[in-house]
């Protein structure tokens, strides 16, 4: 299985790359913020727990967001891999992740990160708040989400690279040669493991 984490601050383009991803390499795509907003839409009960941290700019508590994942992988044990795009967040939920992997004789496969700066993440994240209307997507709010990405999420990238794993992609530029440095990446993996 290909198991690869799409990391990067909010803003960076992971969302737009994973779907680009997942036609290419035929992977399945599971982004645990689109789930949580479609269980806030919903209005069920992990919804109405979840919306109080989304809405504030914080993370959703380890516990729950794992509770998600590990369903995930018990229900599509047949896949070629996944693409786990906002997940793991945490170095909790990193460790939580890598031993379940080991359970199943799985593990990470390759962590890609998208690199953009804080000023293009604002104006990309006030453009998409206006475009969407997602309630995250205000100035005030992003600015928390920066900061719970600095201090919670970005001690990630020395985890992954401990672990040989951590791959920087330059997030600016046109989508098309963003992705084209991601596909060079993951076929030059693909190569190494033939
Ligand atoms: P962005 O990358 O733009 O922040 P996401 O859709 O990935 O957008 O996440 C939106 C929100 O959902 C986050 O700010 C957070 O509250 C919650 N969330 C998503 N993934 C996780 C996670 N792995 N752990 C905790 N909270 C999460």
């Amino acid at each position: 299985m290909f198991n690869l984490v799409l990391f990067g601050p909010p803003g960076s383009g992971k969302g737009t790359h994973a779907i680009r991803i997942k036609e290419k390499y035929n992977l399945f795509h599971f982004s645990t913020g689109e789930y949580l907003r479609a269980e806030i839409n919903n209005k069920t009960e992990l919804g109405l727990r979840a919306k109080e941290f989304i809405n504030k700019g914080n993370l959703v508590p380890d516990d729950l967001v794992f509770e998600i994942i590990e369903s995930l992988i018990e229900k599509h044990k047949g896949v070629n891999g996944f693409i786990l795009d906002g997940f793991p967040r945490t170095i909790i939920q990193a460790e939580q992740l890598d031993k379940a992997q080991t359970k199943i004789n799985e593990s990470v496969s390759m962590v890609l990160s998208l690199v953009v700066d804080e000023d293009e993440l604002m104006k990309r994240l006030i453009k998409r708040g206006e475009e969407t209307g997602r309630h995250d997507d205000n100035e005030a709010i992003i600015k928390r989400r920066f900061d719970v990405y600095n201090r919670q999420t970005s001690p990630l990238i020395e985890y992954y690279k401990n672990q040989d794993k951590y791959y920087e992609i330059y997030g600016l530029g046109s989508v098309d040669s963003i992705f084209g440095r991601i596909t060079n990446i993951i076929d030059a993996y693909f190569a190494n493991i033939k």
